[in-house]
């Protein structure tokens, strides 16, 4: 296979995310784990680390969404082919499902980096003539179907793509776990370490734990018990494989229910959480591991407004590949910076009216709040009173796009969406509110760099880490969020952006949405208001001293120095 054999003798690392946002046209992710897992792929091409990245080729992507009048989340498959953006790899392989061999085939996506550099993307495909037809299907919905089904998912991805790398000709040194659905993998790494049978006595075979951990490397991105992967050993010993008896497997997996987190912590030698906060909730969620941290970062090529690209090239050259530079952005001059923003805010303005026929006003703050709609990130927050909201925007007025999606099984999640059109239905004429359908890659992009204030309100310990606030910053868009995940560490109270609140986990939901309006109507929209060059230079600190640190090079400098060199 010529098109894989340049990769072959040089890569010693692989990273397997059962998402991954390559590319706005792949479907291959839902949200914030797969934009994380295709900006370490980019960092990766650009920074040359001998790395190859496994995902599924998920064919009908995670779901298209649609909105009704009245605020109801439709959802659709998202079809996409990999024909034309990948090149199917010659080599097969089958992993046994329940009473089934499923067959497996590759397809090959090659992600370049700006300077050259390169690293191959594997994507799992069972939709094949050699599968049963149900199992055709396998590979097809992101996050979609029953337990039985993500279960199948997983086996495909982790015990299927450890084979496959194998029978496509890599020679790998470590595995890099991102988030528990790979945790699989460590699976067939124990039953290709383990050795023999002991004929006359029957023990055996003998599993290298040890040696697994050492080539195991583990990143959680769930805070809680309750978001991690678990499975009745019922299921698992119907459709599982296992190269471990169901009773060691007890001991490795949790004697109640198959914890993939659980699985991956025993079995990887080098656990992380993504923000210092995570790491420390981690730790208190299993005592008796070192959970490190290594926090995320954003990449900047991806995630900075064309415009502001450019005024970065000008102003520090080499800000791409060592995005620390960007801290001499505070050279550039703040207008710069504000007609760079203005233009970004028209893009954003011109997509919304396209997309909603409202015109928001250029002249005003715009407030911006996307991600994914789910309890613990409370996007109603900003509308627990709407009568004090509306005074606020008397005074000092203000806009606000919101974007996200519900998991089609969130119930809470869709009714959100659902409340969030009433609420703006119900301050039509005081504050303009729009909801943006089907928020993804592209629509992230232009919100991130269109807004002014990028609002965070999720309930703390529960946000990992959280990314598009960097996204943000990186297009000098201020931050306004409560102190959790990445937050902790990036917010210099007026400096960099603010905190909603204190540094605190016990404050009901109404205590801190007044804090979010004493801080909008007695901080922040008197800045925006009534001292432009404030402002302006907040944006300029914003992004020299967020860019520099919270940036996908860093993250994975660090993974290659304290992970992966062990
Ligand atoms: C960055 C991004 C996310 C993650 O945002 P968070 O702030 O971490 O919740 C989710 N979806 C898309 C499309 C993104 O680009």
């Amino acid at each position: 296979m010529e098109q894989l054999d340049r990769f072959l003798t040089r890569t010693r690392i692989a990273y397997f995310s059962m998402e991954m946002a390559v590319r706005p046209e792949m479907h291959t992710y839902a949200g914030g784990l797969g934009v994380l897992a295709g900006d370490t792929a980019r960092s990766c091409a650009e920074l040359q680390l001998p790395m190859v990245f496994v995902t599924l080729v998920s064919r009908a992507g995670y779901f298209k969404q649609r909105i009704t009048a009245d605020g109801q989340q439709l959802e659709e498959p998202d079809w996409w082919r990999p024909e034309g953006l990948c090149t199917p790899l010659d080599a097969m392989t089958g992993v046994r499902i329940g009473e089934r061999n499923v067959w497996i085939r590759p397809w090959l996506h090659v992600l370049k980096g700006p300077e050259g550099g390169e690293v191959p993307i594997i994507l799992l495909d069972t939709d094949l003539l050699e599968n049963d037809p149900a199992d055709r299907e396998l590979t097809h919905w992101l996050y979609g179907g029953d337990d039985a089904y993500r279960l199948k998912q997983e086996i495909v991805l982790g015990l299927g793509g450890v084979r496959l790398l194998r029978a496509l000709g890599f020679e790998l040194d470590t595995y890099h776990l991102n988030e528990g659905h790979a945790a699989l993998l460590t699976l067939e790494l124990l039953r290709r370490g383990a050795g023999p049978r002991d004929q006359a006595s029957g023990v055996g075979p003998v599993y290298d734990i040890g040696q697994v951990r050492g080539q195991c490397v583990f990143t959680t991105h769930t805070p809680v018990e309750a978001g991690h992967d678990r499975f009745p050993y019922e299921l698992v010993s119907r459709l599982l494989d296992s190269p471990v008896p169901l009773g060691e497997l007890r001991h490795l997996a949790g004697m109640d229910a198959f914890n993939l987190t659980q699985l991956a912590m025993r079995l990887s030698g080098y656990v992380n959480g993504v923000a210092l906060r995570h790491a420390e909730t981690t730790q208190h969620l299993f005592p008796g591991y070192v959970i490190r941290a290594i926090t995320n970062g954003v990449h900047v090529g991806t995630w900075t407004h064309p415009v502001f690209a450019h005024l970065y090239q000008q102003h520090v050259p080499h800000w791409q590949h060592e995005p620390e530079l960007l801290v001499r952005a505070l050279l550039i001059p703040e207008d710069e910076i504000w007609r760079c923003h203005q233009l970004a805010k028209a893009d954003l303005l011109r997509r919304i009216a396209e997309r909603t026929g409202v015109a928001l006003d250029p002249a005003l703050p715009l407030i911006g709040c996307a991600r994914r709609m789910t309890g613990y990130k409370r996007p109603l927050l900003l509308f627990q009173d709407l009568d004090r909201l509306a005074a606020i925007a008397a005074k000092h007025p203000f806009q606000v796009v919101m974007a996200g999606k519900a998991h089609p099984r969130d119930g809470l999640g869709k009714q959100a969406i659902r409340q969030l059109h009433e609420v703006a239905r119900a301050l039509a004429g005081r504050v303009a509110c729009v909801f943006l359908p089907d928020y993804d890659m592209e629509l992230a992009q232009a919100m991130v760099a269109g807004s002014d204030i990028w609002l965070n309100t999720p309930r703390p310990p529960l946000e990992a880490s959280g990314t598009s606030g960097m996204k943000a910053a990186l297009n000098g868009v201020l931050n306004l969020s409560v102190l959790d995940g990445w937050w902790v560490e990036a917010c210099i109270e007026g400096v960099t952006g603010w905190a909603i609140g204190e540094d605190r986990h016990d404050e009901p939901d109404a205590v801190v949405a007044r804090h979010l309006y004493d801080k909008l109507e007695n901080t922040v929209l008197p800045l925006y208001h009534g001292d432009p060059e404030a402002w302006r230079r907040l944006m300029r600190q914003a992004a020299a001293h967020i860019g520099s640190h919270f940036n996908s090079q860093r993250m994975m400098r660090r993974y290659a120095a304290e992970a992966y060199l062990r």
